[in-house]
Order: structure tokens, then C-alpha cells, then sequence
């Protein structure tokens, strides 16, 4: 487990002057005990899907929102505007859930690319619709797109979704690349016994289109909780096995401190191609974590793991003003964790399953 090192002293002193503003025109640091500043947005704006990914949801049965507990575009809205105006967001990825079954999905990204002082704005997709909303999605002003991509075998697709489609998704990986978003990543879970025959074909399909691919380490968010430790293939897995089909691979560190993967270059058909490993399990990187996480029906979670949510669309919807938002929105980033604690003894998964809080 990674510690809170000299730079979180740092941040503190840095958090203390930045202070807890509610001068209108200051932004509001969401900076929490641990002296980490939160200025990363995840919106889920659907909990429903159209595969059923087994890591993720159920095979049957699977209960949804009603749609009027969902968060209406307005309200989503409003809450980016408070989250980015007010309090120093400066990235939000829309995701779900399948965030390209909402429907006028482009119509939220519009209002959202619209928000003054918002730097970054990308979305993390399945690929099954991507074929048809890539093109209006970039010309909304959606920047750039992550695409979960498991493997590239039908018989294994349908064997991990539950649904056939592979072909889809990688129609649809094509149709974002010739949309020019400015990057497009492939994500892939990192499953032992299931990931490890995966890996290389995936890398050569990543490499020869292009696009980076990141290997997540597979997480105790499925709705059967099933996940064992035992289930997860580390990333120091996956590097030995791609240095054994590639040879030389070479990190190359963080985007930024506080991205979840860490980047490795490698030889791959007489090119340098790009992966990243995110080693949320085996190696967690809660001590740079600055991501928020709003549900589909409005819960701000300051965890993937966290066990409790700020009821933030029942304080909308029973007219709520910003400022009284705004602090509850400050007392949720106050509660967050030093960490997620997957490894402790005493670990509980949290109650929604990955698909109902947003990855
Ligand atoms: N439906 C979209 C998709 O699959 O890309 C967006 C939502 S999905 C919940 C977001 C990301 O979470 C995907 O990359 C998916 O692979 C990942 N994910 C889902 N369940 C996971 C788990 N148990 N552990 C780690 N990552 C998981
Ligand atoms: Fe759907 Fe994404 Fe979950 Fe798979 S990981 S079931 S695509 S929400």
C-alpha cells in the first residue's frame, strides 16, 4: 500500500492556504484531510448497459434506477457548472454504466463542453454504439475517449459480456480514431486465467492502430461478488508476460502524479508502442488520488470504494441553493479515506457494483 509521503505535508501547507473559500469569485479547494486536492470529475449518467460484462453485472435480472431518479441533463449540469466554476474542477469523464445508451447522450456533451474553465472532457465506453455517435460526439466537443477492450476473440467476448459484438466494438474503434479525438485509449482487464492469452494480440491490435492500451488490474466491483484475490492478474504479471513476447519494455512514469497508470514503452512489429498498467490493486495509488464520482442518480462518492454517498439530487430537487451545494459537496470530500483498504482484513466491497457507480 502506498503511504502518504513529504509531498502530502506539502499539499497540506498548500490546502491550508488555499483554504476552504466560499468567496464567490475564489475557487473552493476540495482538498481533503490528506491534503489531496480534488479536481477530477467521473459522472455516471446511466447505471443501465447493453452487454453484461461478468466482472461488472449480472448475467440476469439486473436492477436498474427508475428513470425519474436519474439526473436530469439540467441538473447534471448544474452540478458540473457549481463542481468546475466554484470548486476548481478542471476534468470530467462521463461514464456509466453505458454512457452511449442515454439517450441524446451528444446533447449533454454539448452542454457540458460548454462550461467556462472546464479543461478537459472525455467519456470511457463499451464501443457497441460508438460506430454511429463518434463523428457528432467529437463535433459536441468531447476531447478525448477511453474504449474497454477485453479481447479481440468473439467466442471469448461473448463468453466475458455475455453478448456477441466484438466487431461492433472494433468498428467502433475505428470510427473514433477517424473522428480525430485528441487520444483514444483501449482499457483491458487484467483477469488471471482469462487475460493472459489476450494480452499480446491486444497490444499488436493497440500498436498498429495507433492507441495506447492500459491493462486495469481486475477489482472487487462485481455485482455477483465473486472477486477474489486470487482472480487478479497483477501487473507485474502482464509485464513479464508482454517482456517475454516483446522483449525490452521500458517505463516511462505518469502523464501526470496523480494518473492512475504508469506508462511502459516496448518493440512491437518495428514500432514503439505504448501501454500503461493500472496496479489498482497490487500497487493502489490512493495517496494521488484527486477524482470525485457523481452516480447516476446523484450520489457524490469520493471513492470507488467509499461505503457512504452525499445525497446531492434529493438537495437539488428540495431546492437546495449553490452555497448550501457547495458544502456538502465539501463535507464529502472531508470524509474520503487515506485509502481504499482492498487489502485489510476487514474489506468490504461497497454495496453498488461497478456499473451502478461509474468506472
Ligand atoms: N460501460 C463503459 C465501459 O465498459 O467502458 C463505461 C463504464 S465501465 C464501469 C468503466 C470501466 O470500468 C471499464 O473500462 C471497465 O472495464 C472497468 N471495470 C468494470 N468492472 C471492473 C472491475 N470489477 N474491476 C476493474 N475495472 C472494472
Ligand atoms: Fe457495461 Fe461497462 Fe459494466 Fe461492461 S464494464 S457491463 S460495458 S458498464
Amino acid at each position: 500500500m502506498e503511504t502518504l509521503t513529504a509531498s502530502f505535508f506539502v499539499r497540506i501547507a498548500s490546502s491550508i492556504r488555499a483554504g476552504y473559500s466560499t468567496n464567490m469569485t475564489d475557487p473552493i479547494a476540495l482538498v481533503d484531510r490528506f491534503g489531496r486536492r480534488h479536481d477530477s470529475l467521473r459522472i455516471s449518467i446511466t447505471d443501465r448497459c447493453n452487454i453484461r460484462c461478468f466482472y461488472c453485472m449480472p448475467e440476469h435480472d439486473a436492477e436498474f434506477l427508475p428513470r425519474s431518479g436519474v439526473l436530469t441533463f439540467e441538473e447534471i449540469e448544474r452540478l458540473a457548472g457549481l463542481l468546475v466554476g466554484r470548486c476548481g474542477v478542471r476534468d470530467i469523464r462521463i461514464t456509466g454504466g453505458e454512457p452511449l445508451v442515454r439517450r441524446d447522450c451528444v446533447d449533454l456533451i454539448r452542454m457540458l463542453a460548454r462550461i467556462d474553465g472546464l479543461e478537459d472532457l472525455s467519456m470511457t465506453t463499451n464501443g457497441m454504439l460508438l460506430q454511429q455517435h463518434a463523428a457528432d460526439l467529437r463535433a459536441a466537443g468531447l476531447k478525448r475517449l477511453n474504449i474497454s477492450l477485453d479481447t479481440l476473440d468473439e467466442a471469448t467476448f461473448a463468453k466475458i459480456t455475455r453478448r456477441p459484438g466484438v466487431d461492433r466494438v472494433i468498428d467502433g474503434i475505428d470510427a473514433a480514431i477517424e473522428a480525430g479525438f485528441e487520444s483514444i485509449k483501449l482499457n483491458a482487464l487484467a483477469i488471471r486465467g482469462l487475460s493472459e492469452s489476450e494480452l499480446v494480440g491486444l497490444v499488436r491490435f493497440a500498436v498498429g492502430k495507433g492507441v495506447t492500451l492500459r491493462f486495469i488490474e481486475f477489482m472487487p466491483l462485481d455485482s455477483d461478488r465473486a472477486w477474489k484475490s486470487k482472480d487478479v492478474l497483477s501487473g507485474d504479471a502482464c509485464l513479464k508476460l508482454l517482456s517475454e513476447a516483446f522483449g525490452n519494455i521500458t517505463p516511462t512514469g505518469r502523464e501526470n502524479p496523480s494518473a492512475p497508470a504508469e506508462t511502459f514503452t516496448l518493440p512491437c512489429d518495428g514500432r514503439e508502442g505504448t501501454i500503461g498498467i493500472i496496479r489498482s490493486v497490487t500497487r493502489p495509488f490512493c495517496g494521488n488520488c484527486n477524482r470525485l464520482r457523481l452516480t447516476a442518480d446523484g450520489g457524490l462518492r469520493n471513492c470507488l470504494f467509499s461505503q457512504s454517498e452525499t445525497p446531492l439530487r434529493d438537495a437539488m430537487r428540495s431546492g437546495c441553493d449553490d452555497d448550501k451545494l457547495i458544502q456538502k459537496i465539501q463535507q464529502c470530500v472531508g470524509e474520503k479515506h487515506a485509502a481504499h483498504g482492498i487489502d485489510s482484513d476487514d474489506f468490504r466491497p461497497p454495496e453498488r457494483a461497478m456499473h451502478a457507480i461509474g468506472g
